[in-house]
């Protein structure tokens, strides 16, 4: 039976680069495994936070839902239709429901454009495609009062990129965000960009979108304090796989996956009596390159309990209780293992 409510699924979503050598012929020689077996669930309203080092495949996780990356294998079910096997014209259609903010509101605004101009623009595209009816007019109040609601008042409309600010840019983006009136957000670093002050302004406007518009989100970010604050519910990513999912408060609280421990202990305190009572746990190495990936647990080189099965089986992401979910062999039942 379908669940209404969910409104984004992804099913073992994977994203392979291959590696060629040659000059005239190439030669496969490998992959670079940057998404390798992805999967959840998105309930209309909810905003999933996914966390994980540079690298672990956050971004391209979300690219590759957007298909802006190639997918090489898995689905991506939006309201139950599969996106990874939409043709190119049905695909502009669906992306009216789900928008990127992008990290760098630096580069993510064409610099030749007024800030009316690039809000206006996907409604400009769509009504050109037939796909809404919108005249120009109606157009020009729509994209002044999304600039108006995010913030920036119709004397900034006809500034361009490089007049404002980075946090006001990224008010624009948001507001190109929303013009064609998504369900869903895909926000890739919002607010890494911005100064700390700046940071928690955009993260409240962005939550009372939510509200207004039920927004539902998939919130990357690398601050954990961040994704904390904004998301309802986390996953934790690491080499290309989810190893934890569970509600923000259950995974802050009671992390179970030795990385999410480690990636936990490492935020700083500003208690500073409880910050030296605090046990921390340093991982050696780095993350490994995602083209050697071994048999395994992805996490076994760094993990300070790998135990010997580690090294031959990989984990499942298995439920332990209430919808909080680890691939970590310490909390697998024996049939498991
Ligand atoms: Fe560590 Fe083994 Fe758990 Fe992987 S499965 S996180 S190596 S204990």
């Amino acid at each position: 039976m379908v669940d209404k409510e969910i409104l984004l699924e992804v099913k073992d979503l994977k994203v392979h680069f291959p590696i060629e050598k040659g000059l005239l012929i190439k030669k496969n020689i490998g992959s670079i495994r940057a998404v390798d077996g992805v999967s959840f669930s998105l309930r209309q309203g909810e905003s999933l936070g996914l966390v994980g080092e540079s690298g672990c495949g956050k971004s391209t996780t979300i690219m590759a839902i957007s298909r802006l990356e190639r997918i090489t294998s898995g689905q991506v079910l939006f309201e139950g239709q599969d996106l990874s096997l939409m043709k190119e014209q049905e695909l502009i259609r669906a992306r009216q429901n789900f928008q990127i903010i992008f990290q760098d509101p630096y580069s993510s605004l064409d610099p030749r454009m007024r800030a009316l101009d690039i809000v206006s623009e996907p409604l400009r595209i769509f009504a050109k495609k037939g796909i809404i009816t919108l005249d120009d007019a109606s157009i020009e109040k729509k994209a002044l009062s999304l600039l108006d609601r995010c913030g920036l008042s119709s004397t900034f409309a006809d500034r361009y990129p490089h007049e404002f600010s980075g946090g006001q840019r990224q008010r624009i983006g948001i507001a190109r965000s929303l013009s064609l009136g998504p369900k869903l957000i895909l926000a890739d670093e919002p607010v890494s960009a911005l100064d700390v002050s700046i940071q928690s302004q955009i993260l409240n406007l962005l939550k009372d979108l939510q509200d207004e518009f039920n927004l539902t989100f998939l919130f990357i970010a690398h601050d954990l304090a961040v994704v904390e604050y904004f998301c309802s519910r986390v996953a934790v990513m690491y080499l290309g796989n989810i190893v934890e999912t569970a509600s923000s408060k259950t995974l802050y609280e009671h992390p179970l996956h030795p990385y999410t421990k480690a990636l936990l202990s490492a935020v700083p305190i500003p208690d500073p009596i409880a910050g030296k009572n605090r046990k921390r746990t340093i991982l050696k190495g780095d993350v490994p390159s995602p083209s050697q990936v071994r048999p395994g647990c992805p996490f076994a080189d760094r993990c300070p309990q790998a135990m010997e099965i580690c090294t031959k089986k990989r984990p499942p992401l298995v439920e332990i209780s209430n919808q909080h979910e680890v691939a970590c062999f310490l909390y697998h039942d024996q049939e498991v293992l």
